[in-house]
């Protein structure tokens, strides 16, 4: 082989290394071929797949061309992949979206179905890998979102991302368009107390305690439960409602939402809403019983509330945070104190917003969600003298949602 030869190769491996590495994602809509007309500049086929991609130009979310994913077998994995170059010097938020279509027929057990996959390589040399919700079935065109600062793995400054539209553990097609990755300046550190049930514990005990230090929190209210035995009545919410909280629904029945069928769970979303309402408390944001989710809820919750959040761990990015991937830190009947202070501690430096959610505030309960009233007073102490910004779920997600200054 001449010198001519390996100089043009080494020059094309060059080009080819340049292109994958950018600082700024291109050719999110798809809109510019590549070598052949059915190929996204910039957009490689990763390592782990077996299948590639396609640009086709229907269906499509706008412009001329979408990005089409499709397995023939169980086995298959389609993907395509971008490497995205952000050396940060600090931890700063980094916000992905995109939308995703579909028809895929879940494989058994299968988990990742359509979504947008990430590998997130922070300056420290360890690598997370994470994903949006996993979208099965046949869906029209939906938006996917993950704040890759929010994820509890990502404990420092990120080096560079691959994003990659994926299809796994199904077989059909999905089409990915308008992906965007923006990193974002972080604000000022926050924490939200928030309290889950609606057990009336929240109304008798939590919040007389808040109230010596003028501290305002949140409420994840089961609408069905309202004026029960144990749970908080009309009043109470109100009264919360009146004095500064903000009240959330958290669905009618507590039911897991995945496991009936996607018109029941949208009853549970649109109804606890409308039981709210009729006594007059507003409620914006939706809290998943159980943490369940998936990209059916996802989609359909996002269409009835400005948040909706789970129960994933971790921060909150004080800019650019998707509002229906919020994470919290829950508190068990095992949490320490130390916890707790490890937690604020973890806001305070990556200036981050962090939601603590509490369920019953007892010294006996029959299960772990629960905080002895001696810790309460003491974790409700910490944050009162954190110095950290206390604020509500609504109040959260109002100052730090996309697009937010
Ligand atoms: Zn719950």
């Amino acid at each position: 082989m001449n010198l001519k030869i390996i100089t043009a190769i080494f020059a094309v491996l060059l080009l080819s290394f340049i292109q994958a590495e950018s600082a700024e994602l291109i050719n999110g809509g798809f809109e510019t071929a590549g070598a052949s007309l059915n190929e996204a500049l910039n957009w490689k086929l990763a390592k782990f797949c077996n299948k590639g991609h396609v640009r086709v130009r229907s269906p499509r979310k706008s412009g001329s061309w979408s990005l089409k994913l499709q397995n023939t077998s169980a086995d298959d994995i389609s993907c395509s992949f971008q490497k995205i170059v952000f050396n940060q010097q600090e931890l700063k938020p980094i916000l992905l979206t995109g939308f995703i279509r579909g028809n895929v027929k879940k494989t058994p057990n299968g988990f990742f179905g359509a979504t947008l996959y990430v590998e997130i390589h922070l300056v420290d040399g360890t690598i997370v890998y994470w994903n949006s919700a996993p979208n099965f079935g046949s869906f029209a065109w939906r938006e996917a979102g993950i704040n890759l600062s929010s994820i509890y793995k990502v404990t420092g400054p990120i080096a560079y991302v691959n994003v990659i539209p994926l299809l796994m553990d199904g077989t059909g097609a999905a089409y990915f368009d308008n992906l965007v990755i923006r990193e974002f300046e972080p604000r000022e550190a926050a924490v939200t107390l928030m309290f889950d049930d609606g057990h009336e514990s929240a109304f008798n005990v939590a919040k007389p305690v808040l109230d010596a230090y003028g501290l305002c929190a949140s409420a994840a209210v089961v609408t069905g439960e309202i004026d029960k035995p144990d749970s908080m009545t009309t009043a109470d919410l109100q009264e919360l409602e009146n004095d500064c909280w903000s009240i959330s629904s958290h669905s009618e029945t507590h039911a897991h939402l995945d496991d009936i069928p996607i018109g029941k769970a949208r009853n549970e979303m649109i109804n606890s809403k409308k039981t709210l309402k009729k006594k007059k408390i507003e409620a914006v944001s939706f809290a998943y019983p159980f943490g369940d989710f998936n990209g059916a809820l996802f989609a359909e919750c996002q269409k009835h509330y400005v948040s909706c959040r789970g129960v994933n761990a971790g921060v909150n990015p004080t800019r650019g945070l998707y509002p229906h991937d919020v994470k919290t830190r829950v508190v068990k009947n095992t949490t320490t104190l130390g916890d707790v202070w490890n937690w604020l501690s973890e806001a305070w430096e990556k200036k981050a917003w962090v939601v603590i959610v509490f369920h019953v505030i007892a010294d006996d309960w029959d299960d772990a969600y629960h905080t002895p009233v001696s810790d309460f007073e003491e974790m409700a102490d910490l944050v009162a003298n954190s110095g950290l910004d206390v604020i509500t779920y609504d109040e959260g997600v109002r100052r730090y949602s996309v697009g937010k200054p």
